[in-house]
């Protein structure tokens, strides 16, 4: 259970990702990569695991891969200081082969606290083991480039991986359109919580007069309308 503030707590993670022995592939690491970028986004990118250069510098999405989510970032006005970016295993698979099913079990926990501390409007899902997390069984040449709901009421975006396009030329347009859309996408999203936490006040209220009729207000006449 984590009890500090959020970026105390994502730093905590941090220390705790870069000392973790938990699976197979701490053995053959250089530098775990925890993630990195703002604290206080609403938007957390979620890649796969960390290639050859991440392997080296301990930070995330800094190779080829890395240059053009820096693109299609800017293609938005954005930086990667804009956002939070990590990936479901932050060890790097060898040879960076697929991660294995146990090896993204065992590091969901750093994941799933990372996201309780960010708590982000939206999170980007970048290919399909990250996809695949939120949404499971969805296939991302179905939901690419679209808001979608995940089973415990996250907003995904789920987006191509990068590196697809470097060996798949097509994908390139896909993934800049895809990234227009997620500004749009972060509003609506910011829209439906702000909409779902005045509900749920809401709720809560009419529950209280109910309970004790002395708290209610100017309001009360309309509130038995419910
Ligand atoms: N690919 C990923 O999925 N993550 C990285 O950090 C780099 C490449």
């Amino acid at each position: 259970m984590d009890h500090a503030s959020g970026p105390a707590v994502l730093e905590q993670v941090a220390d705790e990702v870069r000392a973790c022995t938990r699976c197979p592939l701490a053995a053959r690491r250089t530098r775990a990569v925890p993630g990195e970028g703002n604290v206080l986004s609403d938007v957390l990118l979620v890649g796969e695991g960390p290639g050859a250069r991440e392997d080296a510098s301990g930070r995330p999405f800094v190779g080829p891969a890395g240059q053009l989510l820096d693109e299609l970032l800017q293609a938005i006005g954005w930086q990667r200081s804009d956002v939070f970016i990590t990936n479901v295993v932050k060890c790097r698979p060898p040879g960076n082969r697929d991660p294995e099913p146990l090896e993204v079990t065992t590091c969901a926990a750093y994941l799933d606290r990372q996201e309780r501390a960010l708590d982000p409007a939206v999170v980007v899902t970048l290919g399909r083991h990250s996809l695949q997390r939120y949404l499971p069984g969805a296939r991302i040449s179905a939901v690419h480039g679209g808001l979608r709901r995940s089973y415990s009421g996250q907003h995904v975006f789920p987006m191509y991986h990068p590196a697809a396009a470097l060996h798949q030329a097509s994908l390139r347009d896909t993934l800049f359109r895809d990234m227009r859309g997620l500004p749009a996408a972060l509003l609506a999203a910011r829209r439906a919580l702000g909409d779902e936490r005045a509900a749920a006040e809401q709720a809560e209220e009419a529950v209280a007069r109910v309970e004790d009729p002395s708290v209610a207000d100017d309001d009360a006449e309309q509130m038995t309308l419910f």
